[in-house]
């Protein structure tokens, strides 16, 4: 897990990526004996920029040294035009890097982004040396942090990274369900036919982020047909998802990855504050029971997921699911 997760915390109101999202997960997923922990390794910044441009690692590093302790710089003026002409300062140029005006610059948020990167890093490497599971326990999230862009919470694609690293030694295949589209890996590995991408999200026009998501992008060139975008509707029930899930599975046994990549949202659960949907604790171990049934190596990074109350209940479920244990634990 990072460890230093905690240095990135956005104290505004409303900002539901909290720090108090890690404990929720870890109460409910310590007592199952499933888990030990391993330190995240230190990687060098070439695991970032394998993934994205210089131009935004440089910009967010540079920035987030910039901004005050305490004190947050929110994007607010985007580029529609002239792209090409980004602004010297920084806090204008927050802009030109992000997708969106809620996901701030601020001290930590690259250090602590750059932490995330290692523990995803360290576990795809867990798979490499033989380890059938391993769970990168991370904040800030990294699914909608695109090539050139972040957003969303999220800084850098920490599932994109292991990825990336993984599928030097076999293909690979990531399956995002977050409730929102994992817009960064679709974008990063858009052109690739090594790395296919998987998103079950809400459609596009009720859920962020609004404008990628769509059901006809498939990946570009090369990378054709290796993204599948699976999207429903703002109310479903438990079996629309289920059946969705089934669909995203047939696709990745298709594709006979190596690896599997898993980006875990636990925002598809009942009451949750971004999302719309009524899964409950039986149906993440269901889900997960299928996912671990594929029988591939897999390494799980955690994306969104806000309400607290239940996060630690979800997470239990899903992964004594994943390893195929009973619902119930004595
Ligand atoms: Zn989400």
């Amino acid at each position: 897990m990072n460890e230093e997760h905690d240095i990135h915390h956005v104290r505004e109101r409303g900002y539901v990526e909290a720090p108090a999202r890690i404990p929720a997960i870890l109460k409910g997923i310590e007592p199952t004996g499933l888990f030990y922990r391993v330190p995240p390794r230190r990687y060098p910044e070439g695991v970032i920029r394998a993934v994205h441009d210089d131009a935004l690692v440089d910009y967010l590093k540079r920035a987030s040294m910039e901004v005050p302790e305490g004190r947050s710089v929110y994007p607010y003026v985007f580029p529609i035009r002239n792209q090409t002409r980004p602004p010297k300062d920084r806090a204008y140029a927050a802009g030109y890097f992000c997708i969106d005006t809620f996901t701030p610059m601020n001290r930590n948020a690259y250090r602590a982004a750059v932490r995330a990167v290692d523990c995803a890093l360290t576990a795809a490497e867990a798979l490499l040396s033989g380890q059938r599971f391993a769970y990168a326990l991370v904040r800030p999230p990294g699914h909608h942090a695109e090539r050139r862009a972040f957003g969303g919470f999220c800084y850098f694609c920490n599932a994109g990274a292991a990825a990336e690293h993984l599928s030097r030694h076999g293909r690979v295949a990531i399956l995002d369900i977050d409730y929102h589209h994992g817009n960064g890996q679709q974008e990063i590995f858009a052109p690739r036919d090594d790395v296919l991408t998987v998103s079950i999200h809400g459609h596009p026009s009720f859920a962020y982020p609004f404008f990628t998501g769509f059901e006809e992008e498939e990946g570009e060139g090369d990378g054709r047909g290796f993204n599948l975008n699976i999207t429903l509707p703002e109310r479903i029930d438990a079996a629309k998802y289920t059946r969705a899930l089934g669909i995203a599975l047939d696709r990745i046994v298709a594709f006979a990855p190596a690896f599997l990549v898993v980006c875990l949202g636990f925002d598809t659960g009942k009451g949750d504050p971004t999302g719309t949907w009524p899964l409950r604790p039986e149906d993440f171990h269901a889900n997960a029971s299928r996912i671990g049934a594929l029988g591939l190596p897999t390494v799980v990074v955690q994306e969104g997921g806000y309400r607290t109350a239940t996060l630690g209940a979800n997470a239990r479920a899903f992964f004594t699911g994943l390893v195929g244990r009973g619902f119930h634990l004595s």
